[in-house]
């Protein structure tokens, strides 16, 4: 029985040929039918279908399948969270006016390599190193792909087959397995805990060093904090001390300021330069965490170690590509006007959000949404918004939200219809409440809430 309905499937011509298929690609309707007819047939041999649907149906389903086909994977999205930094959400947002300006580089030739002035052969390099030179007072600098390869090149230029001391306090795993001992062991250092889980001293290393450590490493406890019954050395210390003994200092400081937190009326937060002028012989950070920029890891500080970094033949292997380089050289350009920076680099933008002004803008977007939604509950309430991307893990960021409580369907399914939106919105759920946080919204999101809410109210 199932056969027969088999022989009935509709053949490829008589679906492609359909009126509704008029105008488009015959290539993408052949293949959207030829999906469809693949769905079809497996039904049926499955037994879980049991009659045919009508020549117009599966062209209605056909030409649902060609727009569905230009739905990319990777799609832009509202990050509605409230976490500044989030890491399934792509980190850092450039914001399209530093992207736009980033972007036309991928459109053409550029002289990613090529020095206009000479007419020869240049560095990829060169586009930033002034800049960070400039912004955080080293002497030579580079970047690659990420932080994590940073740490690595760097631990394998230096350190290979050194002994190197690490506090207990720091050897941490970052995520994606990104473990530092098990980083050192892969570039061929010696790693040698120095203190105990809580408490570290500077004696400690030096006991190390009789022992004989060769290099001092610091890492940032990025996504954690070591509270109670503690102590720890400061970089400032630890590099007095690696001066003294001459040994180098390298600061893994996962997560830096190129500006001033203080201009963002945060309380806390190392800046880059504040990793240099503690003394590090070389300090390592991303570049799509705190300072706002596209993925990239940023290598600083002495010179001969720097050279050394570049030339080192697995540098080639995490290098940056000219898009990234063009994004943070629009970056850096702008953190030397750090209240342009503020206003223009978005993650700085969220951080440094007034709450006063995050509430009035609450106010207005539940204006909207009560509009849209009118027998759902819409209410505005404070957050406590987060920095995110293991960067400032105790620093809760004071923020407002719209509360959005769905009548007639749950919360759970106002959240999927959100997710599944034409432009997708990730919002946060608490207390059977949706939570659109104001102070990750880029420019224009607002429009676009009020719109995906609509949809989500209206069931589409
Ligand atoms: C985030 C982080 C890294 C990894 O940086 P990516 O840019 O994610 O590769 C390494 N070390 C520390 C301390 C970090 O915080």
């Amino acid at each position: 029985m199932e056969n027969n309905i088999l022989k009935d499937i509709p053949d490829m011509n008589s679906l492609i040929n359909h009126e509704l298929f008029e105008g488009l690609e015959r290539e993408r309707v052949k293949r959207a039918a030829r999906e469809l007819l693949g769905e079809l047939r497996s039904k049926v041999l499955e037994g879980t279908l049991r009659e045919l649907p009508a020549l117009d149906e599966c062209a209605r389903r056909i030409l649902i399948k060609v727009e569905e086909d230009k739905i990319p994977s990777l799609r832009g999205l509202i990050n509605a969270t409230g976490i500044v930094l989030h890491t399934n959400l792509g980190r850092a947002p450039l914001g399209m006016p530093l992207y736009s300006d980033a972007a036309g580089i991928y459109g053409r030739y550029c002289n990613l390599e090529y020095d206009l002035k000479t007419g020869k052969r240049g560095s990829r390099y060169s586009h930033v190193e002034s800049l960070i030179c400039e912004l955080t007072g080293a002497k030579a600098a580079m970047v690659v792909n990420n932080n994590a390869a940073a740490v690595f090149l760097m631990l394998l230029t230096v350190a290979k087959g050194k002994r190197v001391a690490i506090s207990r306090g720091e050897l941490v795993e970052i995520g994606g397995s990104f473990r530092i001992p098990e980083i050192m062991e892969q570039s061929g250092a010696e790693l040698m805990e120095v203190g105990t889980t809580n408490k570290t001293r500077l004696r400690d290393y030096a006991a190390a060093v009789e022992k004989g450590a060769e290099v001092l490493l610091k890492v940032h406890t990025s996504n954690y904090e070591i509270v109670g019954f503690t102590e720890s050395v400061t970089i400032d210390e630890l590099a007095a001390f690696g001066r003294e003994k001459g040994l180098p200092v390298l600061y893994d400081m996962g997560s830096c300021f190129m500006v001033e937190p203080k201009l963002l009326g945060l309380p806390e937060g190392e800046t880059a330069r504040s990793g240099i002028q503690a003394g590090s012989d070389i300090i390592c950070f991303s570049g799509d965490k705190l300072m706002g920029t596209a993925q990239s890891g940023i290598i600083a500080g002495r010179e001969d170690y720097i050279a050394a970094i570049k030339k080192h033949p697995l540098a080639r292997i995490v290098r940056s590509d000219k898009l990234t380089i063009s994004a943070l050289e629009a970056t850096l350009r702008l953190c030397r006007y750090p209240g342009e920076a503020c206003r223009r680099i978005p993650v700085l933008a969220m951080l440094s959000a007034e709450p006063e002004q995050l509430r009035r803008r609450a106010l207005s977007l539940a204006e909207r949404l009560r509009s849209v939604c009118p027998s759902w509950k819409v209410e505005v309430c404070r957050t406590e918004d987060e920095t995110g991307g293991g960067s400032l893990p105790n620093m809760p960021l004071p923020g407002w939200a719209v509360a959005v409580m769905p009548e007639g369907i749950s919360v759970h399914e106002l959240d999927e219809r959100l997710r599944m939106g034409r432009i997708p919105v990730i919002i946060r759920i608490n207390d059977g409440a949706a939570l659109v946080s104001l102070r990750t919204l880029l420019p224009g999101d607002e429009e676009a809430v009020v719109e995906a809410i609509g949809s989500a109210y209206n069931g589409e």
